[in-house]
């Protein structure tokens, strides 16, 4: 295999001895010697993402929320609310003007314009993006981050969210350029998706990569970067955010707020 470039440093990244098999190809994951980020190699194509996230990802059992409710997007709407308020409150903004990238079907970004901010979306999925218009009035960008052109917005936004997204995305590192470019000098990006910390499970891989002991992994490659905190501060970093104002960690996920400045 020739060198493979790390998504997030550029650093020739080796390969771990974890992989999935979907589609008749193998997908390893990878690991960054440098930041010790993860991902997944070949990384997925667009064709793929839209295999992944088809409606079936936002029904009852689908991979949307990580398997944690049995319920679709929208039997979920009222523990969406929920969620949406505490990310709000968060944000240590109020108003403003906000961009969701993945908006799904646009609860958060309701719950956002109720609480005064000005809102757009980007998202991927048909149904979903119909939702978004025709229950609640909105009009997301109906594609993937990677195909909406830099133009498309200057630097107007005061927030922008990832919500369960950015380690989706095979190109992190030109999904967050692209987010920095569309805020405002002092506008606040907001993270939520998992962080990878355990000790037990690191030691646990580090085993089996001494011991050469290759595992196929169950399912898809549904997350194409597996972040920890530091690979997520040298992602942070080299898109043009001045430092991550704080990281909040819950059972499921890790709330991750950075905020972008002038160079000094
Ligand atoms: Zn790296």
């Amino acid at each position: 295999m020739n060198a493979v470039a790390c998504p997030v440093c550029g650093r020739a990244a080796s390969r771990d001895p974890f992989y999935h098999d979907w589609h008749g190809r193998r997908f390893w994951l990878m690991r960054c010697g440098r930041c010790t980020h993860q991902f997944i190699h070949p990384p997925i194509t667009g064709e793929e993402q839209d295999m992944i996230f088809r409606d079936e990802y936002f029904s009852a059992g689908g991979g949307w929320v990580g398997n944690c409710w049995d319920e679709d997007y929208l039997s979920a709407e009222p523990q969406l609310r929920l969620e949406a308020k505490e990310i709000l409150g968060m944000l240590g903004a109020a108003s403003g003007r906000l961009l969701d990238v993945g908006c799904a079907g646009g609860v958060f970004l309701d719950e956002a314009r109720r609480s005064s901010f000005e809102v757009d979306g980007i998202e991927l999925n048909a149904s979903m993006a119909r939702i978004a218009r025709e229950r609640f009035g909105l009009e997301p960008v109906r594609s993937r981050i990677e195909d909406v052109e830099e133009a498309r917005w200057g630097s107007e936004f005061d927030v922008i969210t990832f919500l369960d997204v950015l380690e989706h995305i095979p190109e992190p590192g030109a999904a967050l350029s692209k987010a920095a470019r569309w805020l405002k000098h002092e506008g606040l990006l907001f993270i939520r998706g998992p962080l990878k910390n355990s000790r037990r499970v690191m030691a646990k891989e580090s085993a089996r990569r001494m011991l050469r002991m290759i595992k196929r992994l169950p399912g898809y490659p549904l997350d194409a970067n597996q972040f920890n905190v530091r690979s997520m501060e040298t992602l942070l970093a080299r898109a043009g955010f001045n430092g991550i104002d704080y990281i909040n960690r819950t059972e499921d996920f890790s709330n991750i707020l950075a905020r972008r400045r002038l160079p000094r």
